[in-house]
């Protein structure tokens, strides 16, 4: 299977059909400065929209253009995943669809690449055109996530980065259901470097990321890079039964030792409450790791393709 090809540009794309053309003009202005191989890799994440067609039209009139199809919508981090599953060149760079990550930077990556960097993630600066409430949690979660596990995770990283094929080989081999790729190629290692970047607004379209999916992809976040939380469980029931038994001593005070009545259905009442409350929230910790371990058991594949697009031209097709 030798080829050519130099550079791979994986886009997750999901619903995306107001971006696709403008997105594939800016990207094919940098990769023709290039001067080398590439290919443009579309990772169609079960769109109901017509960014199937699209794509499926680019790939006829363009030789680098290759377009793979999910079944349905498995969201953001597999259509990654599947991308560096199916990329051939020897730089792969992840970029979001919406040209809120701006193309031109992936020149800068390159120039890191070539300086012998294997990791090279965009840093966001700044980030426009989002609401107070996404820049917020972000803000948030990523310092949260760098408290909870045990090795660096940079902040303020999307998934817009270039890997080396070194790299891209071992991702393939992480075959864990609930990814969280960011945090897995940080934890790879090799020689990792940023490149700095102004986040700009999404070209056109709507957030693919409506809070329920931000909850699922921070707890996939922490789920699968560390165990804390069940550790802050263990410490909350040990910490709450010291309390108690404390109570427990002051009450048996009053009643041995004191005349005072000891008065209360309902300190009762909302004492119980409280401790249902938090032993539900434990059993909640434990189960989203129980789900994890049982996602894991199933074996099942990480993605279904419907559709392959572009590849049966690739032999022939002329260098550009
Ligand atoms: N995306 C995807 N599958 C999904 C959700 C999103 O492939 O289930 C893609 C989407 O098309 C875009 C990228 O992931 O290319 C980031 O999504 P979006 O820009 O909507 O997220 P935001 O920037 O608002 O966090
Ligand atoms: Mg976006």
């Amino acid at each position: 299977m030798a080829n050519d090809i130099k550079y791979s540009v994986i886009v997750p794309m999901f619903n995306e059909q107001e971006v696709i053309a403008e997105t594939y003009r800016r990207l094919k202005i940098v990769l023709g400065t290039l001067n080398e191989e590439y290919e443009l890799l579309f990772v169609n994440d079960g769109s109901r929209d017509r960014t199937t067609e699209i794509v499926r039209a680019l790939c006829l009139v363009d030789p680098n253009v290759r377009m793979l199809s999910f079944a349905r919508n498995f969201g953001h981090q597999v259509a990654i995943s599947a991308g560096m599953d199916h990329a051939q060149g020897q730089a792969i760079i992840v970029i979001d669809a919406d040209l809120q990550d701006p193309p031109e930077v992936i020149l800068e990556m390159i120039s890191k690449w070539k300086e012998g960097y294997e990791v090279i993630y965009g840093k966001r600066l700044t980030r426009r055109g989002e609401s107070i409430f996404k820049k917020w949690t972000a803000h948030v979660f990523y310092r949260f996530l760098k408290t909870m596990t045990s090795f660096e995770i940079p902040v303020d990283t999307g998934d817009f980065r270039l890997i080396d094929r070194k790299v891209c080989d071992v991702m393939k081999t992480l075959t864990e259901k609930n990814r969280y790729v960011r945090g897995l190629i940080s934890w790879v290692g090799f020689r990792q470097t940023a490149v700095e970047y102004d986040r700009e607004e999404r070209w056109a379209g709507e957030t693919k990321y409506p809070l329920r999916k931000m909850i699922q992809f921070a707890m996939d976040a922490i789920g699968s890079f560390s165990y804390k939380p069940l550790r802050l469980a263990t410490y909350l029931g040990f910490s709450l039964s010291g309390i108690s038994f404390l109570y427990f001593l002051i009450v048996v005070y009053q009643k041995l030792l004191t005349n005072s009545t000891i008065t209360g259905w309902s300190s009762i009442v909302a004492i119980n409450l409280f401790f249902n409350g938090i032993m539900l929230v434990i059993l909640g910790i434990i189960g989203e790791y129980i789900g994890r371990i049982y996602d894991e058991s199933k074996g099942r594949p990480l993605y279904i393709i419907q559709e392959k697009t572009g590849y049966q031209k690739q032999q022939s097709a002329p260098a550009e």
